[in-house]
């Protein structure tokens, strides 16, 4: 399925900016118009928010490759604690980690 969205970038200085993008939920890739940032050097994180209320979720994409969004799996650990891991979805990217972006904690 395709969703339509927006592609939200935050960069250092609390500047956002936002282009229109698709995602591909299947392979969690992000299509969005190119934006060209002048002036910015740190980016702080990007994410996709879908356009549709009802779905009303929020990506993030991937600080590797910047194309895929990453997906959050809650697994089972030592001693049965549930722990949250994510991967990018971009299968020649090899960003994966057990530790969430600080955006999740935020919410
Ligand atoms: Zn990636």
């Amino acid at each position: 399925m395709k969703i339509k969205g927006k592609f939200i970038s935050n960069w250092d200085n609390d500047i956002e900016i936002s282009t229109k993008a698709e995602l591909n939920t299947k392979t969690g890739e992000v299509i969005s118009e190119s934006l060209e940032v002048v002036g910015l050097d740190i980016l702080n994180e990007e994410i996709f928010i879908a356009d549709d209320e009802e779905i009303a979720e929020t990506y993030i994409i991937c600080e590797e490759c910047h194309e895929y969004i990453l997906k959050i799996e809650i697994l089972e650990g030592v001693g049965k604690q549930l722990y949250e891991h994510y991967h990018c979805m971009n299968p020649d990217c090899d960003n994966s980690s057990g530790e969430l972006p600080e955006l999740l904690f935020t919410k």
